[in-house]
């Protein structure tokens, strides 16, 4: 019949624990490449100093033309996919360069394209004049040794060898178009000489060198620098006009209100650098060198060892220069500090990463040596639940040479690699593996096999959506931050306030002062984020709209959608999820869902394919939090909503380990002790006095001793108390480790001689009936609504044709407890029904994952079960004494994913790091007194002069820039003043009758209910809660005359109508603007020509406000 599991030929696997993929033992390879995947080819020497990275993935060099995404404009992506091969080079570029389009499978590795640059001119020098692949195991001339499991990787360098290589690079790139245009002195990055690194070296701990506005491209307009600024921010998660709220606790004391503007600018330039090329580490003099007046080297020192402890910027595969030799006198013979890092998934090696990267900078500093990093892992193999397991047939595999055929056990997707996902560095900027976008065009099969129709489909996810939003009501309100705003005015043209000084933020804020009259900012703001929307692993988007009005009767909004009502329906009939949301301490989703559902019916006839089809959504969030809805939080099962990356979802060609493995091996290899299973963690709170103050003993009865330890294990791990802790961990992180979820998610896979399904279709979904066919009952579909829900097509990533079958909620468990032939049969069953008259053949292989059972996991991801409250995760996050947390269940932000897990990785680091180093040390003052004050000549006649600010200072070497930018700033001038602003994408109407109601009615109900309230406390002053008074005005709505509402619902229509013509004229709005814009600018530039000859340049230059750069800024 169908074999389970292949046997295979690679004799370097290590095999991972049967009991997680079904009953055999016999070789499941989870360990490393196989030696095809290592096929070696002439890797650049230039790209960058790791060069184990370059020969890890040698499959860069298959470049195929469908793998070359140079017209894609994707504004999000610019600055973070920005240019792999020298910091600058895609200045002036307004598209991504390598985006993946739909049509195109693969992302082309950033290396490979840099490396196409100059492939021949680099071979020779890398490979000792080999030109291929070599084999020997000796240190070559270049520091390039071969490493026992066939990976090439790079022998410690010196710091200069490793730039000097990248020196090369960069001169080699400088004829590329856009790129190094001009002259070498006034780069726009530092030099990144070797002159550099003996300064960092010799006067380590002093300023070496630095020079202010060395890291601004001399020949870049400020908006146009500003632009991509402000996208490097925002592609690293943070807001770009206004502080962290960690920022902010940083450097209250230090700074004043014009003087978050200049961090702000200096912060988000410094991610500038990084995010152009994560493939090279920023340094602090290149961080420096985003300051345009050397008063402010101590704000960039500030923003720079802040980014970095963050992990915001030199984090991943990147190479740190290595300072440690040079300084080798200076280091004291303490005794070395031991870190153990308990796990080698993502969190794990991401932390261990982390870690090097801050103490090979840090410590030499201090004159320590960096401390022993050690990683214990359970298993054979790095990834944890990201693994790729190899199919048995590596044979006719259609993906591009030196890729294993995988199936992923684990994670699959990327969900967006916009907006701030940190594997967009790792995976496209550092590790340049190719990756599948995914298209949304899954079609869904009826429990017969027959396919639903598309308009019956759109339907009922309408009325999904609508009681998913009317169940959100009961959400918990996010957490507010403290923070403080620049001026996004200024910043939005690249300028900075004048700077004269004056009161602290904290002197301002404690004092009764106002604050200044032009200030934009205010004391405390929110944390801005994007409108709300989930958006996790599943297959489709549940996208929340913001401005939903639960007030708005169920009646009216499924008649909008196009229901047609119940005979005898009141339009203003609703719903009252009132008594089940309030009936419980412990109220869930999926319960208040339900009761959602069964009040619909009475407004609408839904049949039994209705129900089939809302309950496949039900599967699709039980998929996306591993859990059935009814064990789900309804105030906080998505308590990290706003935090969705964005771009498409995609999964990674040849197997998402690739990651985990390319984080462990690259530059160089972690130190990392597989086989390792931790059982007990003995450790002392207080000081350990002599000895180290945590012990940590395995069962092959190895123990370690270390000066802290970072716990990565997953939260089953936890749970099931497998590793015991002398003295035991305290009540409050006991009690979180009980009250949060860890679920469960199956995998069903499937592998065929030959596909039978599209093989251009990513995904196709199935309708499971109920438990009693053709139910009415929503109970009846809980426990089958997720077997075999969903099945991804993954011909194009794991290279043969396998389809994988998603077994969510109850299935999960379902698929846990029942025998493979037993699955295979009914998963072979359905599929001949979907695909009938074709019969479907038995799988030539399959793999069933048991997450459940395995000890190293004892489930899938975290969830937010009823019990788990608001900051759970932060506490999950807490570190206890000497032990760290880190693992996907302590991201709140972003939990259950493999980014969560990574960037809780880095988190742990700065932990481990701040608690080892101390806090970043501000000097006082952090900024110095300014000398003279000078002001700029300013473009007269301009409508928008009072934005430019005075110029201050001591001129600059960049001050031969000036003149050109204001004459930049002339032109946008006078282009804003004849045709005003560039149109603005229309977005939804934003009027809302319910909302427009209350504003009138507020008052009037809230004095009611103060009366009310009064009258029943015997108070005078007595209050009523505001919710109180919301409820009021909702009733008062509810039950308002047509006449009342009339009003109201004509303004929403007139604005509706308004809206969808604004949406309908937009483009050609925009297209009269840019030709417009275009002429005002020429005509300017022959009524008024530009210093120093520059008409071309500034004939075809473009500021951010003409290339419609604000657009995505507007809506921050
Ligand atoms: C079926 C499934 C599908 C998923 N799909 C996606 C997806 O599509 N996209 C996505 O982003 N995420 C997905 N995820 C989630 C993602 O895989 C995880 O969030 C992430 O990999 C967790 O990383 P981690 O480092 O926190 O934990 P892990 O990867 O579990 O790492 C913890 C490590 O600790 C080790 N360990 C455990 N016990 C011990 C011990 N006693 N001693 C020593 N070592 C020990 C383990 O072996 C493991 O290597 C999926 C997960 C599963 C299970």
């Amino acid at each position: 019949m169908y074999s389970t599991f292949a046997s295979t030929a690679d004799t370097d696997a290590l095999e991972d624990h049967p009991f997680l993929f079904a009953q055999t033992e016999d070789g499941i390879l989870s360990e490393s490449i196989s030696h095809e995947s290592v096929r070696l080819k002439a890797p650049s020497p230039h790209m960058v100093s790791m060069s184990g990275l370059n020969n890890f993935y040698g499959h860069f060099s298959e470049s195929t033309p469908s793998s070359v995404h140079y017209g894609d404009t994707q504004e999000l992506s610019e600055a973070s996919a920005g240019n792999f091969s020298g910091r600058e080079e895609r200045d002036g570029s307004t598209s991504s360069g390598y985006m993946n389009g739909h049509e195109r499978s693969f992302a082309p590795s950033p290396l490979n394209f840099a490396q196409s640059a100059q492939m021949s001119a680099s071979t020779d020098a890398f490979t000792g004049g080999s030109g291929s692949a070599r084999s020997a195991s000796k240190t070559n001339a270049n520091g390039v040794s071969k490493v026992p499991n066939g990976i090439i990787g790079l022998k410690a360098t010196t710091a200069s060898s490793r730039y000097q290589d990248l020196e090369i690079n960069r001169k080699d790139l400088s004829g590329s178009p856009g790129a190094f245009s001009h002259n070498s002195k006034s780069s726009s990055t530092p030099e990144v000489s070797s002159a550099r690194f003996r300064n960092s070296a010799k006067d380590y701990g002093k300023p070496p060198g630095f020079r202010a506005n060395s890291s601004i491209p001399a020949d870049m307009s400020w908006p146009e620098f500003a632009r991509q600024c402000i996208l490097a921010a925002e592609n690293s998660r943070l807001n770009p006009f206004a502080l962290h709220h960690e920022e902010y606790k940083l450097l209250r004391e230090h700074i004043t209100q014009a003087q978050v503007t200049t961090y702000l600018n200096i912060r988000n330039a410094i991610l500038r650098l990084w995010t152009r090329n994560p493939l090279v580490y920023v340094t602090m003099e290149e961080a420096v060198g985003c300051v345009r007046d050397k008063r402010y080297f101590g704000l960039a020192r500030v923003a720079y060892l802040w980014l970095m402890r963050n992990g915001y910027i030199n984090f991943g595969c990147v190479a740190v220069p290595n300072m440690h030799d040079s300084v080798r006198s200076k280091i004291k013979t303490n005794p070395r500090r031991t870190i153990l890092i308990i796990g080698a998934g993502m969190s794990g090696l991401g932390c261990a990463r982390h870690l090097e990267g801050l103490f090979a900078s840090q410590c030499t500093e201090q004159g320590e040596q960096p401390p022993k990093l050690i990683v214990l892992e359970a298993r054979p193999r790095v990834g944890g639940r990201v693994y790729s397991h190899p199919l048995r047939n590596q044979s006719s595999s259609t993906l591009p040479n030196g890729h294993r055929c995988t199936a992923e056990m684990g994670a699959q997707i990327v969900t967006g690699y916009e907006h701030g996902n940190p594997m967009n560095a790792v995976i496209r900027g550092q590790l340049g593996i190719p990756y599948h976008g995914l298209r949304d065009n899954t079609i869904l099969y009826d429990h017969d096999g027959t396919i639903v129709e598309k308009s019956r489909d759109i339907l009922v996810e309408k009325l999904y959506n609508d009681v998913l939003e009317r169940a959100s009501v009961y959400r918990n309100k996010p957490a507010v931050f403290r923070t403080l705003e620049g001026d996004r005015n200024i910043m939005l043209f690249g300028r900075e306030l004048a700077d004269n000084g004056g009161a602290t933020i904290s002197e301002l804020e404690n004092s009764s002062a106002p604050l200044p009259a032009d200030a934009k900012t205010t004391a405390s703001v929110t944390e801005e984020k994007p409108s709300s929307g989930v958006e996790k692993l599943a297959g489709r988007a549940y996208q929340l709209s913001s401005g939903f009005d639960p007030n708005i009767p169920a009646a009216e909004s499924v008649k909008n959608m196009g229901w047609p009502l119940r005979p005898n329906t009141n339009m203003s009939q609703s719903l009252d999820l009132d008594p089940i949301a309030k009936s419980s301490d412990y109220p869930t989703l999926g319960q208040t869902m339900d009761d959602g559902i069964n009040q619909y019916q009475a407004i609408v006839d839904l049949k039994p394919k209705d129900l089939r089809l809302l309950n496949w959504h039900h599967a699709n969030l039980e998929y996306a939090n591993a859990v059935s809805v009814n064990q789900l939080s309804l105030s906080g099962w998505d308590q990290d909503i706003g935090n969705e990356f964005e771009g498409e979802h995609s999964e990674i060609v040849g197997g998402y380990q690739q990651v985990p493995r390319g984080l462990w091996q690259c530059p160089d290899k972690l130190d990392v002790r597989f086989k390792t299973i931790v059982k007990s963690i003995r450790y002392k709170t207080q000081s350990p006095g002599k000895g180290k103050a945590v012990k940590v003993e395995c069962t092959n009865g190895e123990v370690f001793e270390a000066d802290h330890i970072v716990l990565t294990t997953p939260l089953g791990v936890l749970k099931s108390g497998s590793i015991t802790f002398e003295p035991s961990l305290p009540d409050w992180k006991q009690d979180v480790i009980e009250r949060m979820g860890f679920g469960l998610l199956n995998k069903v896979i499937l592998v065929y001689e030959k596909a039978f399904w599209e093989a251009d279709r990513d995904m196709f979904g199935l309708l499971n009936e109920a438990e009693y066919q053709g139910s009415l009952e929503q109970r009846d579909y809980t426990s089958r609504r997720g077997r075999f829900y969903l099945f991804w097509n993954c011909i194009k990533t794991s290279g043969r044709p396998t389809l994988v079958a998603l077994m969510a909620g109850d299935a999960a468990h379902y698929a846990e407890a029942t025998p493979n032939d037993d699955l295979i049969k009914e998963v072979t069953g359905r599929l001949n029904k979907m695909f009938a008259p074709t019969p479907v053949p038995l799988p030539s292989e399959t793999i069933i994952t048991r997450w459940n059972k395995d000890p190293f996991a004892r489930g899938s991801y975290s969830y937010v079960g009823p019990k788990t409250q608001t900051g759970d995760y932060d506490v999950m996050a807490r570190p206890h004494g000497p032990i760290h947390f880190a693992g996907e269940a302590t991201c709140g932000t972003h939990p259950a994913t493999v980014h969560g897990a990574y960037l809780s990785g880095l988190r742990a680091a700065s932990e481990v790091f701040e608690h080892i180093t101390g806090p970043i040390k501000i000097p006082s003052p952090l900024v110095e007194k300014k000398v003279k004050i000078e002001q700029p000549p300013t473009p007269s006649g301009l409508a928008f002069k009072h934005r430019l600010e005075p110029q201050s200072v001591t001129q600059s070497p960049n001050a031969r820039r000036l003149p050109d930018e204001d004459y930049e700033a002339s032109i946008i001038g006078a282009i804003l003043t004849e045709i005003g602003e560039r149109p603005i994408k229309p977005g939804r109407a934003g009027v809302n009758p319910f909302l427009l109601f209350t504003k009138d009615y507020w008052h009037i109900c809230k004095k009611e209910c103060d009366d009310a309230r009064r009258k029943a406390t015997g108070d005078p002053n007595a209050k009523a809660a505001k919710q109180e008074v919301r409820l009021a005005v909702g009733l008062k709505w509810r039950t308002a005359s047509v006449a009342v509402r009339k009003p109201y619902d004509d303004i929403t229509q007139n604005a509706r109508d308004n809206a969808t013509a604004n949406a309908a004229t937009f483009k050609d709005r925009v297209a009269q603007w840019d030709s417009d814009a275009t002429r005002i600018r020429e005509v300017y530039i022959q009524a008024h020509p530009p210093p120093g000859g520059m008409e071309s340049l500034m004939l075809s230059s473009h500021t951010a406000i003409e290339l419609g750069g604000g657009k995505r800024l507007r809506r921050i």
